[in-house]
């Protein structure tokens, strides 16, 4: 790969070298085979660069259609409708990969197996797990699958921001929202201060009387001077932010009282969004990925797992060092991935990547922020590459802040595009 980008190798982009290395036949005269499981921002990009790469790949993915999270604070907020979020895989199953709607319920490494939830046997020489977040419903005593449906996370997107969007909009005059953040690490660092400026937002201009309280189990966070100076601009009587250090770590909730409690008070709520604590998805632990954290260790270079050999582990699931759990990350490991895949099945020595993040946050509407890292292995991890990347300048004018907000918005239709068709 050309050092410096995140995009597929220029042998990946040709396609032809790495389609006719792969088109020897492997062992037993068959064409080495790839399964991807799960079709969100990883496993679909990592599906189609592969295909695109001329290797026989079979992508399993649980869902009718994809629920993007990414822009789903704005649904939350009422700024968009869920349908912006939606995506069908049809154009997916035009690239030349074999989709199969279905649940992927266990991983025999040995085998070299994936079975799925109707028996079905799936062989591969490799295998690419790109399952996102569990949420861990034994972790903040009280909240567990039940009690969401009182108090939404909304973490993963579909019906729980639907749910959350309408618990708000019926929110009453005077009434208060609690929102609760959890320690690191978890699915998009800043998504939480995303959320708590869009429903601020949303207080502001609806209902003037209420008030969000925001308990974070941690006293520093991504772009939080950003943030912090957003807030105290626009939202500076709607908005009280209470770190750890005073008291913000959620201790348990009562969901039938709407009660939240810390360790120093206890909070009555009308609106509860609380976001617990997360690990990779299931398939991934079964699969024996995962270590003692719940998520799972990789290859900086390729993604291949330090646990289970043959199989390789992309987006939110993976620990990948500096790298935060994001869309863009998991769609530019996916395409690492994917290359590396590629050079091991054609017994190339894979090259040392290096891979882009940027995330935007829409603080308001016409009001963004954001911060870009590059990063590449070293030490067995990723890490940053230094004096690359950076956050958005803190004093910027009205002008800068809305161009920031339209940047976010039409790399989200970018990223859409190019992981769903
Ligand atoms: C509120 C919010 C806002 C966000 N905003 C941003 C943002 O602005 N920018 C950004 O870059 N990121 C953002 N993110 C983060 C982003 O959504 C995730 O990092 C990204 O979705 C991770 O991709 P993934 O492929 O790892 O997992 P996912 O996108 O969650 O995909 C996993 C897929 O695997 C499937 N699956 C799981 N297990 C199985 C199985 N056993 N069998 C078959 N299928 C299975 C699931 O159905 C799912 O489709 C945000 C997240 C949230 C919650």
């Amino acid at each position: 790969m050309p050092r410096g980008s995140s995009a597929p190798t220029r042998r990946a982009l040709i396609g032809g070298a790495a389609a006719a290395a792969l088109a020897r036949p492997a062992i037993g005269g068959t064409p080495p085979r790839v399964v991807v499981v799960g079709a969100g921002f990883g496993g679909a990009t990592a599906a189609r660069c592969l295909a695109a790469g001329g290797i026989d790949v079979t992508l399993v993915e649980a869902s009718e259609r994809y629920i993007a999270c990414t822009g789903s604070n704005a649904v939350v907020a009422g700024l968009r409708g869920i349908e912006a979020q939606t995506f069908g895989y049809e154009a997916l199953g035009r690239t030349g990969l074999r989709l199969v709607r279905a649940t992927a319920s266990a991983v025999d490494p040995a085998a070299r197996r994936v079975t799925l939830g109707d028996g079905t046997a799936l062989a591969y020489d490799r295998l690419i797990l790109s399952p996102g977040i569990e949420l861990r419903f034994d972790a903040v005593p009280g909240y567990d699958a039940r009690a969401a449906e009182a108090m939404p996370h909304a973490w993963k997107a579909g019906a729980q921001t639907v749910l959350l969007a309408r618990q708000l909009a019926a929110i009453p005059e005077g009434g208060t929202v609690v929102l609760s953040a959890p320690a690191n690490p978890y699915r998009c660092p800043p998504g939480p201060y995303e959320r708590a400026s869009l429903i601020a937002h949303f207080l502001k201009t609806r209902k003037p009387r209420a008030k969000l309280i925001l308990l974070d189990a941690k006293d520093t966070f991504s772009k939080q001077k950003l943030f912090e100076t957003a807030w105290a601009k626009l939202y500076p009587d709607v908005l009280e932010y209470v770190p750890l250090a005073a008291g913000g770590q959620v201790s348990e909730v009562d969901p039938a009282a709407m009660v939240v409690r810390t360790d120093f008070a206890e909070v009555k709520a009308d609106v509860a969004c609380i976001i617990p604590p997360q690990r990779a998805g299931a398939i991934a632990a079964q699969a024996g990925c995962a270590d003692r954290s719940g998520w799972c260790p990789i290859d900086p270079a390729t993604f291949e797992s330090r646990l289970v050999p043959g199989i390789h582990v992309i987006g939110d699931a993976a620990i990948a060092g500096a790298m935060p759990k994001s869309a863009f990350s998991a769609n530019a490991q996916a395409k690492v991935c994917a290359q590396a895949v590629i050079d091991l099945l054609a017994g190339r020595e894979p090259e040392d990547p290096r891979l882009i993040n940027t995330c935007w946050s829409l603080v308001a509407p016409g009001y963004g922020i954001s911060i870009a890292g590059v990063f590449r292995p070293h030490d067995g991890l990723l890490a940053d590459v230094p004096g690359a990347g950076g956050v958005s300048p803190l004093d910027a004018p009205d002008a800068v802040r809305a161009q920031e907000a339209a940047y976010g918005e039409s790399w989200y239709r970018t990223i859409t595009r190019d992981v769903f068709g």
